[in-house]
């Protein structure tokens, strides 16, 4: 067995259910992730703009890098059950615990694994776990991973695209894989299902309207026209890849970690909201999903609430519009006013007369204007 089928087979033993090998030359797709950043797409994620030239040649990663070998770890769990509309979503990724040291753990076992079987050669490298989001879909495509499907994800044909992507870069030369091509065909599922239409075309996601950005990455206020389309998704967004008939046949992962964690299947939107800073640093203690800290979570779970139609998450969004955060305030605000009713129209006035905020007395007002509407 050569070196390329023993790396095949040790990373099959480690977990990892894809694996193929690209060169490591300057990427052709380059071009377009530039186009994209300029368009603006990136929205507020400025640092994918940094580093370009590194991004876009794995060979600027690793002096004299011949190989990029592409990984996948399939996350794939069922979602639980959606009992009540005061039950929020969180993407299956990041249901579970924080995948980022699992997978590097595993990468560096096959790291160790190849330096010793290239057999007193002295090898080069780096490994790569989610630090290149958009170019290391390429470099999967090229390995034969998958292809860069319409909804922007890469996927497989036999697993679909619930899969963790990593990387290794290194000097050896080994026998590289074909590339995948796309099987997308005529389907345009993702492109209609989208809530926010991120999708300017085909293959191109206007990251700046995608939920998973606006509850993830987006530090600020949501912009209040996007709110509505964000319905539960109080982290991340599956949608795009729900519908895909190529996840129809997803098996769910065996690794015990990528299991969503209690209290997040599904959360309790009530609960979350509740949750002072304590609370929070234990819920989300190792998990993907702490990424938007507490005021950012909180400011998704207000909106969560605004869209669930349901006037039992009143009095918790009227306790919310007593939160420290400025953010939170104004996101319960406007949840309370989607919702209506007279509680919530009493205590949006009287949060009116002691806010000193800008932003949120300007939520409040827009609120009271609302609830006025719907009485
Ligand atoms: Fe649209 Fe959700 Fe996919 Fe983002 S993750 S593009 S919001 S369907
Ligand atoms: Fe491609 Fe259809 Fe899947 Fe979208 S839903 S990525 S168009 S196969």
């Amino acid at each position: 067995m050569n070196l390329t089928e023993k790396i095949r087979r040790k990373a099959g033993g480690l977990g990892f259910d894809l694996v193929g090998f690209a060169p490591a030359d300057p990427l052709p797709g380059a071009q377009f992730y530039a186009r994209w950043v300029a368009l603006g797409f990136a929205g507020e994620m400025d640092y994918l703009a940094r580093n370009m030239e590194k991004r876009s040649d794995p060979g600027k990663l690793v002096p004299g890098a011949k190989t990029v070998i592409c990984l996948g770890m399939n996350y794939f769990q069922e979602p639980p059950a959606a009992t009540s509309p005061l039950r929020g979503s969180v993407a299956c990724y990041a249901r579970g615990d924080d995948y980022h040291d699992l997978v590097k753990g595993r990468l560096f076992e096959l790291w160790d694994f190849i330096v010793e079987e290239a057999a007193g050669e002295a090898v080069s490298g780096r490994v790569y776990v989610d630090t290149a989001p958009v170019l290391e879909r390429e470099l999967g495509q090229l390995a034969g991973l998958g292809w860069w499907g319409k909804n922007t994800c890469l996927i497989n044909t036999r697993k679909g695209s619930y899969f963790f992507l990593a990387e290794i870069v290194l000097d050896l030369e080994l026998e590289w894989d074909e590339p995948a091509t796309d099987h997308c065909g005529t389907c345009t599922r993702c492109l209609e299902a989208c809530p926010t239409q991120a999708f300017p075309e085909p293959y191109v996601l206007d990251a700046s309207r995608c939920i998973a950005y606006l509850n993830i990455e987006l530090k600020g206020p949501i912009p209040p026209g996007l709110r509505s389309a964000m319905g539960n998704w109080i982290f991340g967004c599956d949608i795009c890849q729900d519908v895909c008939p190529w996840n129809r046949k997803a098996e769910a992962a065996s690794e015990p970690a990528f299991r969503a964690r209690s209290g997040l299947d599904p959360p309790s939107l009530t609960r979350l909201l509740a949750m002072d800073p304590e609370a929070f640093n234990s819920q989300f203690r190792r998990s993907p999903a702490k990424r938007p800290k507490r005021r950012g979570m909180l400011r998704n779970v207000a909106v969560a609430l605004g869209n669930s139609g349901d006037r039992r998450a009143v009095p918790a969004l009227v306790e919310a519009l007593g939160d420290e955060e400025p953010l939170v305030r104004g996101h319960a605000a406007w949840a309370l006013g989607r919702l209506g009713g007279e509680e919530a129209r009493l205590a949006l006035q009287e949060a009116l007369q002691g806010e000193n905020d800008k932003m949120v007395v300007e939520e409040i007002s827009h609120a009271l204007e609302t609830t006025a509407k719907l009485l």
